[in-house]
């Protein structure tokens, strides 16, 4: 079998090929009539994230934040006038069903603390709406299978918000490896890390609420970042785990973890995610003949990627067009809920990775790599 064939085969293929699939005794999506209007989606928790994505949102053609949902009176009011929300298309977490009651919100985009994801997700399905969910999309797969098999019941759009995803970089590396352009992929490495400074109390903190560590946070991304382009699902994992006990967080939150896969197709994949200190944001990938570095790798815009060549021995920086990923996101998430197109990444793609999660907390809890498939 050529090289090409063998990453097919093992689900590494041309940017989409991840789309569309359905769960098994899953209904059928029904996408519902393309509205007139822009897409019209309500911020779902008002902190860091959620207003760094509305500002970057600002204008976008397709979609329009167009409802708040948030605990704190004052800052949802100030918001709603920022923007020029609707005083009656704001709601508390209290009444958040009423939604179902608004026909001018078609979706939400879910920015709360991971351990409510699954809850309001479940209740945006329940309101008619579509789901647009910050990562990981619940804090376990049973919980992220169970809302999967609701909003296919419901024929709505679940789709995890990875805007890693919408990278030009990561898409370039991905046609880059499912070609074999520079030989057979070989190994794979994804580091993230910062010094973690969020003062105690902090919900990341709380394992109800956060459901994991540095790994829930951050190491997320490397782990796409190793699925996407090492072949799907990783047959082994192996981890380790470490918790500082000077820090405020309690023991179940670790703060450094190392991870490695090993895909069918012979590919290794190594990984780290840490809160203790500065690793690069960087993702080396690999092949018989060059290496493939993206560096920083994962920010929300501007990835820079060197390829190192062999033959002839020069390294090529790639220029890319700089893309924001959020618009981009966005714009396919409207494409998806108005059925102009299928969602590029699966709500199995999320249950997917929190798989992997699982096991490299089994892994390392067991001090022995194990099997995912
Ligand atoms: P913040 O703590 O800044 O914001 C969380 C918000 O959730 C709060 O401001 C609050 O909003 C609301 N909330 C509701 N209930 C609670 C509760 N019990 N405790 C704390 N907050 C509560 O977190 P972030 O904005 O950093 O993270 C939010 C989500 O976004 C997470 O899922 C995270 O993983 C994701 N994220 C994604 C990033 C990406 O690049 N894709 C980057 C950073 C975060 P209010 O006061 O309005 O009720």
């Amino acid at each position: 079998m050529r090289r090409r064939d063998l990453l097919v085969a093992a689900g590494v293929a041309v940017p989409g090929a991840l789309a569309a699939r359905s769960l098994p005794g899953a209904a059928k999506v029904q996408q519902p009539a393309r509205p007139a209007r822009p897409v019209a989606v309500a911020m779902v928790g008002l902190g860091s994230y959620a207003r760094f994505v509305l500002e970057r949102t600002r204008g976008l053609s397709q979609i329009e934040v167009a409802g708040l949902v948030s605990g704190n009176a004052e800052r949802v009011m100030a918001t709603a006038s920022e923007y020029g929300i609707a005083a009656d298309a704001v709601y508390g977490y209290d009444d958040f069903d009423r939604l179902a009651e608004n026909d001018r919100i078609d979706a939400v985009h879910i920015c709360l603390p991971v351990g409510l994801h699954a809850q309001f997700a479940e209740r945006a399905l329940k309101a008619g709406k579509h789901v647009l969910c910050e990562k990981p999309l619940a804090d376990s797969s049973e919980a992220a299978r169970r809302l999967a098999q609701l909003a296919a019941e419901r024929g709505l759009v679940l789709m995890p918000a990875y805007r890693a995803w919408f990278s030009g970089h990561v898409q370039e590396i991905r046609r880059r490896i499912a070609e074999a352009t520079h030989g057979a992929l070989v190994a794979i490495d994804a580091h993230k890390g910062f010094r973690m400074k969020l003062p105690a109390g902090n919900w990341r903190f709380d394992p109800a609420l956060a459901g994991g560590g540095c790994l829930y946070d951050i190491g997320i991304y490397s782990v796409q970042l190793c699925r996407w382009i090492g072949g799907g699902m990783p047959q082994r994992v192996s981890a380790v785990m470490a918790h500082d006990a000077s820090q405020p967080w309690p023991e179940a939150i670790e703060d450094h973890v190392a991870f490695t896969f090993e895909f069918a197709n012979g590919a290794i994949a190594t990984g780290s995610a840490s809160w203790r200190h500065r690793l690069q944001n960087r993702l080396q990938v690999a092949t018989r003949d060059a290496w493939l570095c993206l560096d920083p790798a994962t920010p929300a815009i501007g990835e820079r990627l060197t390829i190192g060549l062999e033959q002839p021995d020069r390294i090529e920086e790639l220029l890319l067009p700089v893309r924001d990923q959020l618009p981009r996101m966005y714009q396919h998430f409207a494409d998806c809920v108005a059925g102009r197109a299928a969602p590029e990444l699966s709500a199995e793609d999320a249950i997917d990775d929190l798989r992997v999660m699982e096991a490299i907390y089994e892994s390392a809890r067991q001090r022995r790599s194990v099997s995912v498939v």
